[in-house]
Formats: C-alpha cells, structure tokens, sequence
C-alpha cells in the first residue's frame, strides 16, 4: 500500500478518531519527582475476585513508591468485557481499603493522568492504532474464528509456533480495495500488529527480581484491537504505562512469556521502556507435591477470607513482607517498634522461585504483632470486628470494657509479652471465663477440661485465706504456707528432689485455683485475674465449682 492508501485506511477505520498522537501525549506530560522515585500502578482486572496475590502485588506497589516517595496509582484494566463482573470495582476498593493500602492516585482517587479505567479510554488507544496503521505497521484481519481454528490445529500437529505469523498472516497484504469490500459486508475484523520479529533472534528481560531472562523475539501479528473496538492487554498495558509514566511494572511472572510483545510494541511506538519486576505465585505443599495456590481449594486464597478469620490487615501484611524479603522477619523481630515501611525492603531479595503461603507463619507474625499492641487497642480493633461478626460478643465487650482491657493487659509489657492472640476470633476464645454470661453458660464445657482429681478441702482452705488486697507477693506467701501446711511441696524443685513425701506441689494449688476460677488448664498470670475479677466473683465462682 502506498503512504496515500495507508492514510484512507486509517480514516475508513478510524473516521471519528480526529487527535492526534502529539495531542494526547501533551497531555500526559512528564512527572516532575525526585531522584529515584518509583512510580507502580495495581492494575487489577475487575473479575469479581481478589486473591492474595492480588494483595502481595499491591502491597509491593505500595511499599516501593511510598519507600521512595512516589506514586502508586489504581487503574482498573476492564477490557475484557466478556469477564466483566457487575460490582466487581467496589471488590477492589473495599479490599485495598480493609488493608490500608490506599493508591494516592487513579481509579477511585482521580489524578492528572486518568482516565484510570481502561473501558474510558478507548479513543486514546485507537488514536495510536490509527497512527500505527497509517505508517503500515498494523493492518485488519478479517479471519474467521474456523480459519484461526484450522491453522492452529494444523500448527499443533506440526509442532509450529502457535499464531498468525510469516505465511499464516494472509490478511497482512490484503489491498484497500480487498479490505473495503470486507467492510462494505460488515465483516467482523481485529486490527494486528506486523511483528517485524525473528524467531531465530533473541531480547533480554532485565528483570528487577529474576535478573536477565533470555526470550525469543515475538513473531507473532498479535491482536491490538479487538472486534470490540478494545484494545488487548499487552497493547492497552503498553499504552498506558507510557502516558501514566509507570518506572516499574510490578506483576506476576506469569507475564514473563509476554515480553517480548510488550518490548515489540514499545519499540514500534517510539517508546521509552519501563522497568518490570516479576514476583514468583504463591505456593502450598500437598502429598509431598507444591502447588499455586487454588480458588477452589483454598480458602485464604480469597483476600475476604481474612477479615471474615479476624486475621488482622497489619498481620497479613507482615506476613506479606516475610514473603516479598526473607531477612524481614528476622529484622522485624529486633526491631519492636518499628513498622514494615520501616525495612529496607528490595527486588533483589525478593524469592524468584515459587514462595510458600505458610499459614502457621502467619498465624506467628500476628501472634508477635498481638503482643507488641497495647491492651486498649486491641480492645478497640476487636470491637470493630465483634460488632460486624458477633453482635452478642460485642455486647460483652461494651458491658465488660474496662475488665476486658485489663485482662488483655495482663502479661502484656515486661521481655516475653503474652502471645495467645493470634487473630480477633482469639479475644473472645482466651477471655471467655472473664465473663459469668460465658462463664455460666455451659456448666460442664467450663470445667471439661478438668481431668484430675479435686482437692475441694484445699480450696475451702484457700477461701479462708484469700484477700482480694493483697500484693502479689503476699498473695504467693500466703499459698506457701498453704501448700507446706497441707503436705504439698513449696516449690516444684522440693517435690521433684522427695515426690513419694508430698501430695503434690504448690502448682497443683494454683491449678486448681485456676482450675475452679477459670475452668481452664493454661491462662495468663492468676493472680491479675483474681484481682480483677474480684473478691464476689471469686468466691462464687469457688462455691460453684466445690458444689
Ligand atoms: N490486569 C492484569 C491482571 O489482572 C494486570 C497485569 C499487570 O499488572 O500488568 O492480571
């Protein structure tokens, strides 16, 4: 075709797209940031559903532009309509909003560089594409969906590249007169790319997290423009990483295969490349076997799985940062008061193999993250699960706030901080006792875990001792010489030196104070918790259990 022809075709194609490339690039100008700054985007495809590796990608688009005081911006890449999902944008925000990871820019925030939602960018896609064809570097396929059918089938039987390529490519020369009369029948086309790649030719990936990946160059008149009037994703990515001024393309690796597409096309549009990082899926251990992680199998592949689990947002995103640096929780486990945005975090440290999703892990990092909050916060943080997720809890928990807090303040400064919570589920599940609503409710469930004989004369005798005013220390003394009066040692080590001279120990004493106030085998320090429940409460709860 000539440089004429060429021009008709793009205005037969195109007649309502009248920018031009100049144009719409004038207004996407440079971002004026300092030195190093990274500018990431999280460009979700609203489906209807967030997994975890939606989350650890977001979480590191955040980190690295919050780290290097840049920008981290939403775009919502919805050109795959077919995949569309009513309600599925609002499943994006609520989700970044539930783990404070909150783009500064982009599809819910605005900005300079919107729109940030790829369906409302459709002219500025065809203006490109208008422009590739005029300079003949893409052309319409009118192929059928049999035609394709049939060359792929042949392709596979043959081994060949998978694609429209080389002498599969019939469309490639079709003349304006060949592609008027297709038109004049309305038949359906897609606009393609004339790759000018050689199979036999190489490009390399200079990946942030995996280093240098050798791929084939592309070969392949891959489709920019479906029959939609949408553009694909590798062109749409293209396009919108330059005029939003992207430095750093953080995806998963399985993008890796789409490369040399992307750096195709950057190179036909005169476009200066980004940097891509790549980060290895997910990964489960099963019979012995690993796996990606599964919609259908697992449920903590689901991102709203976790607030349903009271897993606590700050918890996963700890447990995140284990997975993005390994040397990270080691760091964070010297470091007390320091937060994750606080760590050094980098691309090269970031596991280039599959990484495991282990939930023991984060059940630990949120044990540690519990134990490092204050008691009231808890309380607070709790409450707003309890009042989503158990309304009769919620109400203990108002009933009940100043008891609550102080038992979630026992053990909780001093070097070994408690670390029984490991989820909002665990406030309830260790402080059930501290309340007689829970406490009376199920007479046997609370004293089933009970499996030894009862001393009940040693607790009379407790009884008789017992002052709710005194100090810790007095309070020990006094069960001392209980224990020495009563024929059990005053100390584990005595027992253990003559056990055939005693009936037991004074721990055996506490447990079974601890036994009869609690109904439970471990708690934190007994003596906190008879001071707060009470001299009333404890007697009644002691009647209660000797009768
Ligand atoms: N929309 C793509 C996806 O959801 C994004 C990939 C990318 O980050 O470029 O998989």
């Amino acid at each position: 075709m000539t440089d004429i022809e060429r021009n008709s075709l793009a205005e037969l194609l195109f007649p309502n797209i009248t920018a031009t490339r100049e144009e719409i690039e004038s207004k996407y100008p440079e971002r004026t940031l300092t030195e190093g700054a990274k500018v990431t985007r999280f460009a979700p495809s609203p489906t209807g559903f967030m997994h975890v590796g939606n989350l650890e990608s977001a979480f590191l688009d955040y980190i690295f532009a919050k780290q290097s005081n840049g920008v981290f911006y939403l775009r919502l890449e919805d050109t795959d309509q077919e995949r569309y999902v009513e309600g599925a944008s609002s499943l994006v925000k609520e989700s970044l909003e539930t783990f404070s990871i909150i783009p500064t820019e982009g599809a819910f925030a605005g900005g300079a560089y919107g729109p940030y939602i790829q369906s409302e960018r459709k002219e500025i896609y065809q203006t490109y594409i208008k422009d590739l064809i005029k300079q003949g570097l893409a052309y319409p396929c009118f192929m059928t969906k049999e035609e394709l059918q049939e060359i792929r089938e042949g392709q596979e039987l043959r081994k060949e590249a998978i694609g429209i390529y080389g002498h599969y490519a019939v469309d490639r020369d079709l003349s304006l007169e060949e592609i008027k009369a297709h038109l004049e029948k309305n038949d359906d086309y897609v606009i393609r790319i004339r790759s000018n790649g050689d199979l036999n030719k190489q490009v390399v990936l200079h990946d942030l997290i995996k280093g240098d990946i050798t791929l084939p160059e592309n070969i392949i008149d891959e489709v920019i423009m479906k029959k939609d009037g949408l553009p694909t994703y590798h062109f749409a990515h293209v396009i919108d990483d330059h005029l939003m001024h992207t430095t750093v393309v953080i995806r998963g690796d399985e993008w890796i295969p789409s490369y040399p597409k992307h750096l195709q096309f950057c190179q036909m549009l005169g476009f200066k490349m980004w940097k891509y990082a790549h980060y290895a899926p997910l990964t489960k251990k099963e019979n012995g076997n690993t796996r990606k992680l599964s919609k259908r199998k697992d449920p903590e592949f689901s991102v709203s799985y976790y607030k349903e689990a009271g897993i606590p947002s700050e918890g996963v995103k700890l447990f995140l940062s284990t997975i993005i640096n390994t040397n990270f929780e080691e760091w964070y486990l010297q470091n007390p008061d320091k937060s994750y945005l606080d760590f050094p975090f980098s691309f090269k440290k970031m596991p280039t193999g599959g990484t495991l999703f282990d939930t023991e892990k984060l059940n630990n990092i949120c044990r540690t993250y519990f134990s490092r909050l204050k008691a009231q916060t808890i309380y607070e943080d709790s409450l707003k699960y309890y009042e989503e997720y158990d309304p009769d809890f919620f109400q203990v928990m108002t009933k009940n706030k100043d008891r609550l807090i102080s038992f979630l303040d026992i053990e909780r400064s001093g070097k070994r901080p408690r670390k029984d919570i490991a989820t909002y589920n665990d406030v309830k599940l260790e402080s059930l006792y501290m309340f007689d609503e829970y406490f009376y409710k199920d007479k046997e469930d609370t004293y089933k875990e009970i499996s030894r004989n009862v001393d009940t004369d040693i607790l009379t005798k407790y009884m008789a001792i017992y002052d709710e005013n005194d100090t810790n220390d007095e309070w020990y003394t006094k069960i001392q010489n209980l224990a020495i009066e009563n024929n059990y040692a005053p100390s584990t080590k005595e027992y253990k030196a003559n056990p055939e001279n005693y009936k037991g120990h004074i721990g055996d004493i506490c447990e079974q104070v601890r036994h009869a106030i609690t109904g439970k085998k471990e708690t934190p320090n007994l003596y906190n918790i008879l001071k707060i429940l009470g001299k009333e409460e404890v007697t009644r709860r002691i009647q209660f259990f000797i009768s």
